[in-house]
């Protein structure tokens, strides 16, 4: 738990904008989103495990995608519950629930409802949070 809060304050916002392409500092350090269609996952269809973009914590298995036809790259469940959290997110007029990394508060999205077996679930995530990892890099 002292490691985790040490993540999120020991990296300043300034090395992130170094870190990051500035589409991915806008979606994961501003909750921004980036236009359906146009990110470099949403048809990806590799093996291997989705990592958080910042902070390289596995994210989404990539067994776990489906073809949600929103144009953003969506899983049924998280790799590990422990990686992920969510807050409820009232911006834009909607009631959301907001999906971020555990670890370093990256934004990544949102989950959704209306998601296919087993769960039910839907998480609609930014391309632009997201490193693909190859299976056989794990
Ligand atoms: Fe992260």
């Amino acid at each position: 738990m002292a490691e985790k809060a040490a993540d999120k304050k020991n990296i300043p916002e300034s090395d992130w904008k170094q870190k990051l392409t500035p589409e991915q500092y806008y979606v994961t350090r501003q909750a921004g989103t980036e236009p359906p269609f146009t990110g470099e996952y949403w048809d990806h269809h590799e093996p291997g495990t989705y990592a958080c973009v910042c902070c390289g914590a596995p994210l989404f298995d990539a067994g776990t995608k489906f073809d949600s036809g929103s144009g953003w790259p969506s899983f049924y469940q998280p790799q590990d519950a422990d990686n992920v959290e969510m807050h409820s997110d009232a911006t834009h007029g909607m009631m959301r629930t907001e999906v971020r990394c555990a670890k370093c508060e990256a934004h990544l999205g949102h989950v959704f409802d209306d998601g296919p077996r087993p769960t039910g679930l839907r998480f609609c995530i930014n391309s632009a949070s997201l490193k693909h990892v190859p299976a056989d890099e794990k």
